[in-house]
């Protein structure tokens, strides 16, 4: 990377945890939807806990949140996450709390995790009929979603990072068992770059950053390209574009091998102004000759609310929305597909 990139990739990152004008632009936007359910939350899906469980459905059926009737093309929310972590929620920053909140409203509203793969391929296997599916995306790879703890010669996942809180709600919530989706950068400032690559992002070390990425695809959760440094593509040239998001392609080929990835994530919502360059390209590593080709079937808004089916026919994998996690939006949208039967629901 030259010096120029170098510098605009300090920017970019700069300006991401700052919240500037087009992530602004797409937060306004998300409000004036979301604001509409007027803070009128009923707890009718709770309500049906009774029914599921009076009926004696299997255990993994009996949870709160489930026996819903089916809905094939009900809604998907497909929630988004930055910065676990801090002593305030931000535009890209989410406290513990709220993110433990978060995952444990969706449970007992009877949504279980699965990835944007799973989505793609209606694979709904990982929920239980009556419950439905809910993706959890994490954004810009930052220690705080994985951080890595040595403990006698060992290296454990640390508990209070967003992967620690994940595995733990995991293991005390019967049924949550499907992954979650990591979109990373592997080349972005100030640790964005496979969750911390300094012992001055929470002592996390540069070795470590393709273990993380080998993890979680051994642990199931779907890797996405983020870009390298998370650039604005609607700014740059094609060659540009292409390059960005195929040396994250190559960073994540690097860390698991042959990996397919199906998913990439739009930095700040901003598309290319080639559009189809989003999901299939191909850049050339002028130090080799070697040509680094990319192809994904889902690419991810910043913004928009919950987002349609597979099974609808508007259904565009190439502009996948999703919610942001702000203020008690994820909360409210949850609900909100629960009061208004608008959720996806499995059938049997
Ligand atoms: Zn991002």
């Amino acid at each position: 990377m030259d010096r120029r990139l170098v510098v605009l990739a300090a920017l970019a990152l700069a300006a991401c945890s700052k919240g500037d004008a087009p992530a602004g632009q797409a937060s306004a936007a998300t409000t004036s939807t979301r604001d509409s359910s007027g803070g009128a939350v009923s707890i009718s899906a709770a309500s049906n806990t009774g029914a599921a469980t009076a009926g004696g459905a299997a255990a993994g059926n009996a949870e709160a949140g489930g026996g819903l009737p089916a809905n094939q093309t009900g809604k998907i929310p497909v929630l988004e996450y930055h910065v676990i972590g801090g002593e305030k929620n931000g535009l890209y920053s989410r406290t513990v709390a709220s993110y433990r909140n978060d995952l444990e409203e969706a449970y007992k509203l009877g949504y279980r995790p699965i990835t944007v793969a799973q989505m793609l391929d209606k694979d709904f296997k990982n929920v239980p009929a009556g419950m439905s599916p809910v993706v959890v995306v994490f954004d810009d790879a930052s220690d705080s979603q994985f951080r890595y703890l040595e403990q006698g010669g060992k290296l454990v996942v640390d508990p209070t990072s967003g992967l620690g809180i994940w595995e733990e709600f995991a293991r005390t919530h019967p049924g949550w068992k499907g992954g979650a989706v990591f979109c990373m950068l592997n080349g972005g400032a100030a640790g964005h770059n496979f969750f911390g690559d300094n012992p001055k992002f929470n002592g996390q070390k540069r070795e470590w950053r393709f273990p993380k990425v080998k993890y979680l695809a051994d642990q199931g959760h779907e890797l996405c390209d983020h870009t390298l440094w998370h650039a604005k593509l609607s700014q740059y040239p094609d060659n540009v574009v292409q390059e960005q998001i195929a040396r994250n392609a190559m960073g994540i080929d690097s860390a698991v091998p042959g990996y397919k990835i199906r998913t990439m994530a739009l930095p700040y919502g901003l598309w290319p102004k080639n559009r189809p360059l989003a999901w299939q390209g191909s850049w050339t590593d002028p130090k080799t000759g070697q040509a680094h080709p990319y192809k994904f079937d889902a690419v991810l808004e910043v913004a928009g609310g919950p987002n349609e089916s597979p099974y609808d026919p508007k259904f565009d994998p190439h502009s996948i929305n999703r919610i942001e996690a702000i203020g008690d939006d994820i909360v409210k949208q949850l609900r909100r597909l629960s009061d208004t039967k608008t959720r996806f629901v499995v059938g049997k």
